[in-house]
């Protein structure tokens, strides 16, 4: 049984203020069913890891260098994310290859870093408008997979984020067919791929203007384990709704 997973990802937002979300989280959800996870900016993670801990709410970081050490002025390595308190990475965020140019071979090097660290890793993919346009929402997606994801996975360390980029931020939201299409087809690559047991362990998140008023019915697909939440995690008033679809699920 894949444990569903409710995952917030504050992005470039959030102070010492913000922590008190985190407070309320893990106040509202003691023995939460579903595995919740907060993505705060990385001046807070190990802030955030101390609010949390010993609750239901655990820390990821929302990108890492590829290297664990070295000469690259800014950066980030697992094994230091680790150490502030993250247990999971986003990696490959549209808005990382966007404003970053990061391509599926940077994503899989950063993958391979992080699980080194012993970090697990959710790796972010979807199509824009044009691509889903044109009908070619499922290449796209065979290609992010195939290049982002790197060989030694185990499927509980893997989490793959499926967002449209013409959903993010933007209030729309794919059909039920069409997230089911997107998320059987991840589900049936992984298994091409890396065979049943490990394929089988891999949760799918959905991601892309995720509220409390449309979670419960997205929760309701498949192979939908849980949701990557962008501006709706920022306030625990906002995000405990979403877990709780999650958890009714
Ligand atoms: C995201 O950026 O990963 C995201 C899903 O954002 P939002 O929920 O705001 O659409």
């Amino acid at each position: 049984m894949r444990r569903k997973l409710a995952a917030g990802n504050w992005k470039m937002n959030g102070t010492s203020a913000n922590l008190a979300q985190i407070e309320a989280l893990k106040d509202a959800h003691v023995g939460a069913l579903s595995e919740i996870l907060i993505a705060p900016p990385t001046s807070l993670l190990h802030r955030a890891s101390v609010v949390a801990e010993n609750g239901p709410v655990a820390l990821a970081a929302q990108d890492c260098h590829k290297g664990e050490s070295g000469a690259h002025t800014g950066d980030v390595s697992a094994d230091m994310l680790k150490d502030a308190g993250a247990t999971y990475v986003i990696l490959g965020h549209s808005e990382r290859r966007a404003d970053h140019d990061e391509h599926d071979e940077d994503v899989r090097a950063k993958a391979r870093g992080a699980l080194k660290a012993g970090l697990r890793v959710i790796i972010c993919m979807g199509e824009e408008l044009e691509e889903r346009e044109a009908d070619n929402t499922l290449d796209i997606i065979a290609g992010q997979l195939a290049g982002s994801i790197p060989d030694d996975i185990d499927g509980e360390n893997l989490v793959v984020a499926y967002e449209p980029i013409w959903a993010i931020g933007t209030g729309k939201v794919p059909s039920v067919a069409q997230i089911t299409e997107v998320h059987d087809f991840i589900r049936a690559r992984l298994e091409h791929r890396f065979g049943l047991k490990i394929a089988r362990a891999v949760r799918l998140l959905y991601g892309g203007s995720v509220k409390a008023s449309n979670a419960t019915e997205i929760f309701a697909i498949e192979n939908v384990d849980g949701a990557l939440v962008g501006g709706a995690s920022l306030k625990a008033e906002d995000f405990s709704p979403i877990i709780t679809a999650l958890d009714k699920s």
